[in-house]
C-alpha cells in the first residue's frame, strides 16, 4: 500500500476508535444520569473507616453477603483490640472469628499477610500516608501486595475516610456494564476497572465516582438481576443491546416474576 493511503488509513481507524470511545462516554454519562434519577443521588457514604480497615472489610466482603462480612469484620474488632494483634494472632483463631464468610480458611491468612505486607513495606501498621499520593499512585502501592486488586484497592481510597475519587466496579456493577455495551462480553471484572474509569470525566469528585458505582451496583442488584433482568421496567432498555435482543414474553415473565 503506498505510503499517502496508510496514513489516510490509519488515520481514519484512530478517527474511528476516537467516534467509538466518544459514544461509550455519552453513553456511560446518560446511564450515570438516569440512574441517579433513580436511585437519588448523592448516595450516602456506607463507611466511615479508616483505610487499613477498609481493606480488612473489602477482603471479608469478597463473595460475602454485607450482612456476613459486617458480622466478621466486627468480630475480629471484639477479639481483638487492634490490626497489630490480628497481623501476630494465631490464624486458626481468626477464621473462627470470621467463620461466616465465604471461604474463611483463605481469607484468614490473607488478611494476615496483607497486614503484616503492610507494615513491613511502610514500616508502620497503617495507610493513613495514601492521602498524600495521587490515586494511581496509591492504588499501584495497594496492588503491589498479594491479595489486593483492583477492586479493593479502588474500595479502600473510595469508601475509607480518605474519600479519593476511585471507582470501584463489584459483580453487580460489572453485569451492568457488560450487558449495556460499555464493556466488552470478556472483559472481566480486573480488567473493567480503567475502562470504566476512563469512560468518565477525569476530574470527577470522590463522590460523584462513588455514585457512579453505587447506582450501577444498585440497578444490578435490583433490576438487571443474574439470572432473570427486568428489562421491561428498566430505564435503560433503549441504551441497552442486551435488553433488547431479549424476547419480550422472556422480559415479561421476569417483570411478571419479580416481587
Ligand atoms: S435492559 Fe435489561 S439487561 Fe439491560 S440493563 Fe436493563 S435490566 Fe439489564
Amino acid at each position: 500500500m503506498p505510503v499517502n493511503a496508510a496514513r489516510s488509513t490509519t488515520r481514519r481507524t484512530g478517527t474511528l476508535i476516537e467516534d467509538q470511545q466518544g459514544e461509550l462516554t455519552d453513553k456511560a454519562l446518560e446511564i450515570h444520569r438516569r440512574l441517579c434519577r433513580q436511585y437519588e443521588c448523592p448516595i450516602p457514604y456506607f463507611h466511615s473507616l479508616d483505610p487499613l480497615s477498609e481493606l480488612v472489610s473489602s477482603l471479608l466482603s469478597h463473595r460475602t453477603r454485607n450482612g456476613e462480612s459486617g458480622r466478621a469484620f466486627k468480630a475480629l474488632r471484639a477479639r481483638w483490640p487492634d490490626w497489630q494483634s490480628v497481623a501476630e494472632a494465631d490464624v486458626s483463631e481468626i477464621e473462627t472469628a470470621i467463620r461466616g464468610v465465604t471461604w474463611p480458611e483463605l481469607k484468614a491468612p490473607r488478611i494476615q499477610a496483607v497486614l503484616q505486607a503492610v507494615a513491613a513495606r511502610y514500616g508502620a501498621l497503617t495507610l493513613d500516608f495514601l492521602a498524600q499520593m495521587s490515586v494511581d499512585a496509591a492504588r499501584t502501592w495497594l496492588e503491589a501486595i498479594p491479595g489486593i486488586g483492583p477492586k479493593t484497592s479502588a474500595a479502600v481510597l473510595s469508601f475509607s475516610t480518605l474519600r479519593m475519587p476511585a471507582l470501584p466496579v463489584d459483580s453487580h456493577h460489572h453485569r451492568v456494564a457488560q450487558r449495556t455495551g460499555l464493556i466488552g462480553a470478556k472483559v472481566d471484572v480486573g480488567p473493567s476497572h480503567p475502562i470504566l474509569r476512563a469512560q468518565l470525566p477525569e476530574d470527577w469528585s470522590a463522590q460523584a465516582l462513588y455514585d457512579n458505582h453505587e447506582v450501577l451496583m444498585l440497578h444490578g442488584q435490583q433490576v438487571c438481576h443474574h439470572r432473570a433482568p427486568a428489562c421491561s421496567r428498566c430505564v435503560l432498555l433503549d441504551l441497552c443491546p442486551t435488553g433488547q435482543a431479549r424476547p419480550p414474553r422472556a422480559a415479561q415473565r421476569a417483570a411478571a416474576s419479580l416481587p
